[in-house]
Formats: structure tokens, sequence, C-alpha cells
């Protein structure tokens, strides 16, 4: 009955294991979630005002494919404020989430059979949506050495003849790796001798560092000639804690923005009018408070980490953005738990959620057996508890 693409498809990781932690935890279990990456704080308040006060003005029905026409504006002026890039409005496009702009743009250039190379460790949904675009993800393992980032000389022994487009993603999810404006440079230059290679640079935990700019560095600031064959996607859902409004966009040549937005006007119309218009006031309007919750997560950053890099055999990659730590656990891969072999990470993420109530995220997931991700935007006590947890866990390896 099901189609070829359908039987293939699996469902994303990081929403089963949430599902799966929530369903525990509603069966009356004192399930610690590190899983779903989700700010834990809510959306501002004033940005629910100001889509009651949309909905109340009757903002309610459809609106244009790629966004309102205020959105886009303000999408493309904040890039330009803040990276020297040349938008306007017809560089950008609105959708469903940052999740459904990634799939739109991956549809939009990607032909059968084209390669699409993604360092990995990669966020979970990259390579199932380049299949579904018929493309051929290429994952290029990114070690330690690199802090889990695309060095040029591997990029260059990933590039084919069929390479179509190299995806970068800074701050990373899974690893909270942030790329310096030279690794940039760096990348670059390489880019600069494949002219036909389109970028596509995810930014959307930008926001969401711990430098003092309290900003990622860009692609586009290290090489403003790339401006015409990237696509930057971002949106509402980290920064502002908006995951459920689903809002997110993207910038870029002004034909891929257009294809876009006709395999939108297709698929999911819009995104409603008056989320778009509360990410409007959230973009325009929050940036102390987002300043405020990135020195909350620092923070948190801070306290997990040294309290798990006291435990012996696991090891915090320190990460240097979003919400996530990637926790290297091949110090106790190999070691038995209660008789059992832990042989891989999942084994570690089964065994933890089994018998200390902490769902973590397996990196296989991501693409590196080793380490688990665990995200930290939950609240700091349920955080230090599950810390403990695993302690316990730990010490009962032999
Ligand atoms: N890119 C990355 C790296 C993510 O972690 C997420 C989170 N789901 C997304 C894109 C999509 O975000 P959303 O669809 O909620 O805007
Ligand atoms: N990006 C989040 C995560 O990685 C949300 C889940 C998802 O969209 O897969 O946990």
């Amino acid at each position: 009955m099901l189609s070829r693409r359908a039987k293939n498809i699996q469902p994303s990781p990081t929403l089963s294991l949430a599902a799966k932690a929530k369903e525990l935890k509603a069966e009356g279990n004192d399930v610690i979630s590190l899983t779903v990456g989700e700010p834990d704080w809510n959306t501002f308040p004033e940005v629910v005002d100001v889509a009651i006060e949309s909905m109340k003005s009757g903002n309610t029905k459809y609106v244009p494919p790629v966004g309102i026409p205020a959105l886009r504006k303000a999408i493309a002026e904040d890039y330009n404020t803040k990276f020297s890039t040349n938008y306007s409005d017809v560089n950008v496009s609105v959708s469903t989430g940052a999740k459904f702009i990634l799939f739109a743009a991956f549809q939009a250039v990607i032909d059968p059979g084209d390669e699409v190379i993604i360092p990995s460790p990669f966020w979970v949904s990259y390579p199932e949506m380049v299949t579904l675009a018929e493309g051929v993800p290429v994952v290029v393992k990114c070690d330690k050495e690199s802090r889990f980032k695309m060095t040029p000389q591997l990029l260059e022994s990933s590039i084919t003849e069929k390479t179509k487009m190299v995806l970068l993603n800074s701050p990373s999810n899974p690893t909270g790796m942030v790329y310096s404006q030279s690794e940039l440079k760096a990348l670059a230059e390489v880019l600069k001798k494949h002219p036909n290679i389109l970028v596509l640079s995810d930014d959307i935990y930008n926001l969401l560092v711990f430098n003092e700019r309290g900003l990622a560095p860009h692609l586009l600031e290290a090489c403003p000639e790339l401006e015409s064959r990237t696509i930057c996607v971002n949106g509402a859902s980290k920064a502002y804690s908006m995951t459920g409004w689903r809002v997110g966009w993207a910038l870029g040549p002004k034909e891929v923005i257009k294809a876009m937005g006709s395999y939108q006007s297709q698929s999911v119309s819009c995104a409603s009018g008056f989320s778009q218009e509360a990410s409007l006031y959230a973009l325009k309007n929050t940036e102390d408070k987002v300043r405020a919750s990135v020195e909350v997560l620092k923070q948190r950053k801070q306290k997990l980490s040294d309290k798990l890099n006291a435990i012996d055999g696991i090891e915090v990659e320190e990460p240097e953005g979003a919400f996530y730590i990637w926790l290297n656990v091949l110090g106790i891969q190999g070691k038995s738990y209660k008789g059992k072999k832990l042989e891989s990470s999942s084994d570690v993420a089964k065994q933890l959620l089994d018998d200390e109530m902490v769902a973590t995220v397996p990196g296989d997931a991501f693409g590196l057996d080793g380490y688990l991700r665990l995200s930290y935007a939950l609240s700091e006590e349920r955080g230090l508890e599950a810390c403990d947890r695993i302690a316990n866990f730990c010490s009962q390896l032999s």
C-alpha cells in the first residue's frame, strides 16, 4: 500500500524520544527528559499579547504563502544590519517553521542524484529531507580534534562533480559548537573554487551564543561574495521560545525564494498571520530578553558541565551556544551495567532511561556514536538532579 518513499522514511528520533519520555511521565514515572531541543521558558508575554490583539482584529485568514510583507521586510533588514548583506523582501520566504523551510529549500534546488554535503554530527532531519528530495546525503564525519566542525581539507575532499550543496549549522545541533570567523573564511576559500555549489546556512541558534556579541559569526560576513549562492535559514522557535507557533524563514537568491514560495503555496499555504505578527514583534523588540535567556542558559550550562565533568568516564565537549551538551561517553562504552554490556551510546541511553529515568538522545541519531545529546533547556534543579542520576548510573559500571 505504501509508497517507496513512505516505506523508507523514519520518524524524527528527537521527537520520538521526547514523546516516549512524556508517555513514561504520564504513566507516573519521575522521568527527567533531556531530549527535545525546545526552550523551557514561555514565549515572552508581550509577544503573546500581540498575537491575541492580531486575532481579535480579524487577522485569522490566509496570508501570502511567502509570508506577510512587514515580516519579510524586517527579516531582510535584520540580516542586513547584523551581517552587512544586501537582502530585500524578495529574498525572504516565511513558512511553517524552519523545518518546513529547510524541506522546501531542498525541494527547490535538489535534483535526483545531487549530492549534499552534511557535516556529522548533524541535526537528525537533514539527511532524511535530502533523501526525500531524491538527493544523496554525503555525511562527512567531523571529529573531536576539529571540535566536530567541518575543516577546509575535509570539505575539499568531499566535493565531487555531483555536489550541489554544502550544509552548515552554527551553533550546531547537537554539539553546540560555533564556527569562528576565521574557520568560516577558510571554508569560504574552498567554496570560492567551486562556483556551482550552493550553501545552506542553518542559523536557527545564532542568537543563543555565549560570546560578547550575542551573535554567532556568519559565513556571509566572512565572505560576502557567497551571498548569491547561499540560503540562510532562521526562525522564531529557539531564540524567542516560539516552537509551537511554527514560524521559520529563509533568505536567499530571488529565484530560489520564488520556487520555495510555489512549493509552499501548493503544500502548507502559509504560516498563520497572527503567529507572523507576533514573530515580527519578537524580532524587533525582544533583544534584551533574548540576551537575558542566554545568560541563564550560560550559567546553567556551566553548572551542569561542572557536575558532569566530575563523573569518571564521561566528559562534556564544552558548548559555545544553543542548549545542548554533547557528552562524550566513550569512556563508559564497553563497560557493564548490572551484567549487561553497554556496546553503544544507544545502549547507554536505553539503560539510563530504564534504570534512572533520565531520557537523552544517543549520538548515532546524529551520525556519531560514543556521545549523548543532553538538552539542558529545563529547570536548573531538574538538570542538576539528572546529573546526580547519571553519576549514580556511572558509579555502578564495572
Ligand atoms: N534546524 C535545527 C538545527 C533545529 O535544531 C531545528 C529544531 N527543530 C530546526 C532547524 C527547526 O526548527 P523549527 O521548525 O521549530 O523552526
Ligand atoms: N530541533 C529540536 C531537536 O533537535 C526539535 C525536535 C525536532 O524538530 O526534531 O530536538
